[in-house]
Parts: C-alpha cells; structure tokens; sequence
C-alpha cells in the first residue's frame, strides 16, 4: 500500500463546513415566505381572505418546489452540512408539503364561490382544471402528485428507470408552475415577484446544468479506470480503482461515498452511491460492492481497464465530523465498506485510541475482508466482534443479533459518554442498535449512522427526533403563510 504525503491535517478535503440544521431550517423559512414579501409590493385587486391563503400557498409552495432540486443531496454547500441521511428525509418530508401546499392552492381560491353557491363553486373549480390559462398549472400539479407517488413506491420500479422519471417529472412540475405563476399568477404578473419566479427559473436550469451536464462532462474528462476485481464474499466485490492519467486524485475523508458509474454508461443518471472502503492516505480507491440488482450484478464481470466514472465526494459518515476519545465501528452486511475505509485509515494512521469492531452477517460466507480485520488488531488496540445470524458447523464465534448484551461486551472496558459509534447496515439493525447504544448512555450525537437505502421506514429515534424537528417546521412554515396571506387579504 503506497502512503502519500497528503497533509491530512488541513481543512478537511469533501467536507463543507455546510450550515447548522437549525441555520438551514431560518434560511428555508425566509426563502419560502420570500414571494410572499415580495407580493406585498404588488399592487392587486383585494382577496377574499381564502383566496389569500390560496394565494400564500400556491406562492411558497412554488418556491419550496425548487429548493427540492437543491435539496437533492448533490449539492455540497446545502447537503454538505447535513449529511445524506437527514437531507433525504428532509427532501421526502418537504415533498409532502409542497403538494399539499399546491393541491390547496386551487381548492382556497374557489371555496369562497363554493360557499355561497356549490354549483357555481365546482363550475369555477372545473374552468381552472381545464381552461388553456390553466393548463401548465395542472400538469405542474399532476406531475407533482405522480412524483410524491413514485417516490413512495419506489421499490416497485428499476432504481435507473426510477430516476430519470423523477427528473422529467421534477422539470414538468417546476416548468408548468413557474409558467404559471409568471401566465396567470395574480401577484407575479409585473414587479419584483415576476423577476423573482425568473431568477428561480435560471436557479432550475443551472442547478439541472450541473447535475446532467458539467458533471457528466467531468465524467468523461476526469475517468477513472478499474485494477482489478475481486472477490471478497458471497456475491461481495472489491473494485481497485486508479485515476486514469491526467485524472486528480479524489481528496476525501474516510467513510465517504462516492457516486460510481462505468464504461460508456458514464451518465450521472446512471450512476449509483457506493462507499469508499479506503484510506484517503491512498492515491487509488476501493469500493466493496454487494450484488443487489441490475447494476450490481455485472459488477464481478468488469474487465480491469474498464472506464470508471467517479463523482464524489459526499456525506458526513466520518470520524472527523465525529469525535470521540474511544470508537465503536459497526457494521451489517456490506455495511462493512465504509467501515473498512474507516478501519483502514485508523490503521494507516496507527491511530491509539481504543477501537471496538462488531461486524455482523446472515452468515460466515458472507463476510468479506476477515484475514485484514485480524490483521488490524496487531496495529491497533482492537477488539473485534464477529457474528454470524445463522448457526454454521466450523462456526466459533457468537450467532444471533448483534443485541444489548453483545453490545455491553463490546463496550466493556470503555466510557459510553466519550464514545463514538458509527453504524451502517441493513435497516432493522441500524434502528435497534442505535437505539440500544443510547439506552446505554451514549449521547445522541455521537451514534452515527448512515443507511444504503432510503426506501425503507426510518424509525429509530433519532429519525423520529429527526421527523418532529421537519413537522415542526412546516408548522411553523405554513402559519407562517396564513398569518402573511390574511395581511394581504
Ligand atoms: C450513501 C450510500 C452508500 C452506499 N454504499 C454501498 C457500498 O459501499 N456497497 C454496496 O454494495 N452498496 C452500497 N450502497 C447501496 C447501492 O447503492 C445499491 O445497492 C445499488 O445502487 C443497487 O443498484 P442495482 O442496480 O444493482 O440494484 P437495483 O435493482 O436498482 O436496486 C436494489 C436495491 O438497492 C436500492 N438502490 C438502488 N439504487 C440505489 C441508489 N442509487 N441509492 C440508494 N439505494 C439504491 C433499491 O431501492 C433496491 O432496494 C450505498 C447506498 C447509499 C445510499
């Protein structure tokens, strides 16, 4: 293993100091209550005071739906901050909003005709829906609602195809409603409010400009190439991967993932998430990759010499965002590639604080890397956990779940309040151990994890923390809207 001279001890390289949840949380606020502000400045017709509420969502709503393109975990200086895991919570949970917000914002406006006379009511609710005015606004509307759908059932579809859905759907629904807004949007027609919802429009084609453009430029300018395959485990693959020649090397820190793509498939909308199993004190990148799907499965046929396209990197599942005088690194299933980047660089830089390792999977033949995590403990002062869920013949080490009194056995001998556990693996597991090791008295912010899918439930309590914290702030976001909307009634 070569070691650069890299200075690991300058400003973290991939890690954007980013804003504080709570800084993030205001900006959002301000932004969406911006056009709202703006409004006040046009001079309108006066509103009923449901027409306003109306008006309110259909304005803040518009303006949340392209913060979503920002908040889509590709751009470093809003996600950066964050981490992957809470900026995709947060971007599912603010998709919610936005559709309710906008599938209000047509209902308020005729509920007032509704009231004094229903038929009359539905007749005006009719004309909206299919007037030629309208139009873009109910594909907006439409394409909103199939996205919120999709994006709830999103393992029923082929994660690529998935995707590229998700983009034209997110153009159709920004294009039609800023096209609405600017058509037929009362207070947008002139002043500051028209030039606002046009400056949102180039935020919309920049933002899509770099995500499918510069990058996939970048891809084909900048390749990568592949070393070598090998197999670690049962349908488990570690990839070597080199910068081609004029290609910079990835400064990162360990415990980053990467966005990974290959051969003439060198499209950002083809690319998938892998963690780096490596040490940043190595020119070269690991990714250990478990077959799940289509991609995944062609993995161990890659022809070393192949293109690699390599976008990256993010997330904040680092140590050095998590600091801590003793480690407890966990990991389930192929979970173990970003641990192994971590445990790597733990032993490149011989570090001597005290290391707990639990690595657990269905079952011995799954588990990869095990001769090097032997190896580790000459270099470290380190204690490793093995553990297979099912029962095996040749099998010596403990079985079942990695539960509280495996984990007690793991943290023997360590300070709970001054230890940092970083967990990646399957769902279920991340939830119960997270919350097991802060039942046993670790603070809240020093149990880390980071999940490799996002479809399933998030219910460990800090993801309910989590929760409460974004329903809080569309609360006070859309009381917010009323308040400001009765003003402008
Ligand atoms: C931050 C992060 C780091 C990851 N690191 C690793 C790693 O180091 N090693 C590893 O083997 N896997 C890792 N994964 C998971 C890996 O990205 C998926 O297994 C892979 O993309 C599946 O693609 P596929 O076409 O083979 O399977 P598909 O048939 O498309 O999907 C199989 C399963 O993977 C999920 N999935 C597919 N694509 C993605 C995606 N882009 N993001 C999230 N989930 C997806 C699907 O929902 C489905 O449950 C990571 C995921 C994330 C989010």
């Amino acid at each position: 293993m070569t070691i650069s001279n890299a200075d690991q001890h300058d400003r973290p390289p991939g890690h954007w100091p980013g804003l504080s949840a709570r800084a993030m949380g205001l900006a959002y606020l301000l932004i969406c209550l911006l056009p709202l502000a703006l409004a006040g400045l046009s001079r309108v017709a006066p509103l009923d005071r449901w027409e306003a509420v109306g008006a309110g969502l259909g304005l803040s709503g518009l303006v949340a739906m392209v913060i979503q393109v920002l908040s889509s975990g590709r751009f470093q200086i809003v996600s950066g901050g964050m981490g992957i895991d809470r900026i995709m919570a947060f971007h599912k949970i603010a998709a919610y909003w936005v559709l309710l917000a906008l599938l209000l914002h047509p209902l308020l406006y005729v509920l007032p005709t509704f009231q004094d006379d229903p038929a009359l009511g539905a007749e005006r609710l009719r004309a909206y829906l299919t007037l030629p005015g309208y139009r873009s606004g109910v594909i907006a509307l439409l394409a909103l609602a199939v996205l919120v759908v999709m994006g709830v059932a999103r393992g029923m579809f082929r994660y690529e195809a998935w995707r590229a859905l998700h983009v034209i759907l997110a153009l159709l629904a920004l294009g039609g409603g800023l096209h609405h807004a600017l058509a037929v949007g009362r207070f947008s027609a002139l002043g500051a409010l028209h030039w606002a919802w046009w400056g949102a429009g180039g935020v919309v084609v920049l933002a899509f400009a770099v995500l499918y453009g510069w990058r996939w430029a970048r891809l084909h300018r900048q390749p990568w190439r592949l070393r070598a395959v090998e197999n670690k485990a049962d349908r488990i693959w570690e990839l070597d991967i080199e910068p081609a020649q004029g290609t910079p090397p990835l400064r990162y820190r360990a415990g980053q993932f990467v966005w990974m793509t290959e051969g003439a498939r060198r499209f950002p909308l083809f690319d998938h998430p892998f963690s780096i199993a490596d040490s940043p004190q190595r020119p070269g990148l690991s990714l250990i990759i478990k077959e799940a799907g289509d991609f995944t499965r062609r993995i161990g046929d890659l022809e070393s010499g192949t293109a690699i396209g390599i976008d990256g990197p993010y997330g904040t599942f680092t140590l050095d965002r998590h600091q801590g005088d003793h480690i407890l690194l966990i990991a389930g299933g192929v979970g173990i590639a970003p641990i192994m980047g971590l445990l790597r660089h733990l032993v490149a830089s011989k570090d001597r604080r005290p290391i707990r390792v639990a690595y657990a999977a269905g079952h011995p033949e799954n588990m990869a890397c095990l001769d090097e995590l032997v190896a580790a403990q000459s270099v470290l002062d380190l204690k490793l956990m093995l553990i297979s869920e099912a029962e095996s013949a040749d099998w010596v080490n403990p079985t079942g779940f990695l539960d509280r009194s495996k984990l007690a056995e793991l943290l023997d001998g360590l300070d709970p309040s001054r230890t940092v556990a970083l967990i990646c693996g399957p769902g279920v597991m991340v939830t119960n151990v997270s919350d097991t090791l802060l039942d046993m008295g670790l603070p809240m912010k020093n149990v880390v994890y980071e999940r490799f899918d996002y479809a399933g439930g998030l219910s460990a309590r800090q993801d309910r923390r989590r929760t409460l914290g974004f329903v809080g702030l569309f609360m006070v976001l859309a009381a917010s809207v009323v308040v400001w909307s009765l003003r402008l009634a």
